[in-house]
């Protein structure tokens, strides 16, 4: 005998008794118990499996396989007969959440005339794949004005069994793909009517809101994000939140908000130009007075120079400003803000042909325990030991005097 499925005729049974058929022991050393009759949805159609208890041991999933539902249990239970407790929070949750994709489906056909061609009902939120190529935001707030009004109107939600031959006194959104003796359908009347094995509301009030949150362009159309019920209150919790702290931040009405964040990226961008302009004179500035205090040695300028505090990206600029002043050769180095990481860079003005600064940059970076290369004109490299900085420094410069 199958198992009685207790949800198939009433959604809202939550304790029931039952008698254990079989039970196995899995690999992973949990039970998989089959009963008589079970109020345990399992994983199906786009909906998550129902968790609860059964005689105080927790259900942690429901399987149908085979025709069989199996409940997958840390312990099986000792008595033949035993007791089972759906989570009702978890299950009401999801009654709201697929009782709302038939409604929102239902607005979708009667709006745009779009049809459901794929369900998920998510942890936080649900889809629904749709077979339309775009939608506007206009399309869509009708779409949830037509949804919410059949909320409003608290309609009842009908399970119907019906055999084949019962098929054309219904107005089906989506055929049975294969034939059934006893075909399962849910109808929202004059709204919507499928054949459907998952857990529903009785009347459409209980949804409560139905709110879109988003849709995105797939492959075979369009993609809808949604939340009904106590995930739109949470979700409308949410963004209340956040509008009110952006709001309080930003001192202008919601309504506001959108153009108060344009002007002050705006501003953001202006700051940035001027901050640019700033650094670059600021750097022009720095080079000339290093290469004024810079070691002469034969036709070379060297320049050695440390920094605390500085990105490669600044010390980079630096010394392109540098080897742009006449035999200028900088051997520059820096370390980033929290002095984890130590960061050479070392250049040559690009008349100089007696250089090799990826040369010196090889015999230095072994004191920063370092990594990295370059040209004769140019090289760079990065590494943790902040303390070698000087003598990898020191180094090079050796090295550069030797090899000249
Ligand atoms: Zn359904």
């Amino acid at each position: 005998m199958p198992t009685d499925k207790l949800y198939y005729s009433d959604s809202y049974v939550t304790n029931f008794t039952a008698r254990i058929v079989s039970s196995v022991a899995l690999p992973s050393g949990q039970s998989a118990v089959i009963l008589d009759r079970t109020a345990f949805y399992p994983e199906s159609g786009g909906q998550p499996a129902d968790t609860g208890l059964i005689d105080g041991f927790r259900v942690l999933d429901v399987q149908e396989k085979n025709g069989e539902i199996l409940h997958i249990l840390d312990t099986c239970p000792k008595e033949e007969k035993v007791t089972g407790t759906v989570d009702w929070a978890r299950r009401f949750d999801h009654m709201q959440q697929h009782s709302g994709e038939h409604v929102l489906t239902g607005a979708f056909g009667k709006v745009l005339n779009a049809s459901n061609i794929g369900f998920h009902l998510g942890q936080t939120s649900s889809q629904i794949d749709l077979d339309i190529e775009v939608l506007t935001a206009e399309q869509a707030a009708e779409v949830e004005r037509a949804a919410n009004t059949i909320v409003f109107k608290n309609t009842p939600i009908h399970i119907h069994f019906i055999d084949s031959s019962g098929l054309n006194k219904f107005p089906l959104r989506k055929q049975p793909t294969k034939h059934y003796d006893n075909l399962r359908l849910i109808e929202v009347p004059d709204f919507d009517c499928c054949p459907c094995g998952g857990t529903h509301v009785a009347s459409t009030g209980e949804i409560g809101l139905i709110k879109i949150r988003s849709w995105e362009r797939k492959k075979s159309g369009i993609r809808i994000d949604f939340v009904c019920g106590l995930r739109a209150l949470a979700d409308y919790q949410e963004k209340n939140e956040t509008v009110k702290d952006l709001s309080g931040k930003l001192s202008v009405p919601p309504a506001e908000l959108s153009s108060a964040y344009d002007k002050q990226a705006a501003r953001l961008d202006t700051l940035n130009k001027e901050l640019t302009a700033a650094q670059k004179e600021l750097t022009q500035h720095l080079a000339h007075k290093l290469y004024s205090q810079s070691q002469v040695s034969g036709d070379w300028h060297i320049i050695t120079y440390t920094q605390t505090n500085i990105s490669p990206a600044a010390l980079n600029d630096l010394a392109r400003e540098l080897i742009t002043h006449p035999a200028a050769v900088a051997l520059l180095a820096g370390s980033n803000a929290d002095n984890t990481k130590a960061h050479l860079v070392f250049g040559a003005n690009p008349t100089l042909t007696d250089v090799n600064m990826n040369a010196a940059l090889k015999v230095a970076l072994p004191h920063i325990n370092g990594k990295g290369g370059g040209s004769p004109q140019a090289a760079q490299g990065g590494g943790s030991n902040i303390a070698g900085i000087r003598q990898a420094l020191a180094v090079a410069r050796d090295f550069l005097l030797e090899s000249k």
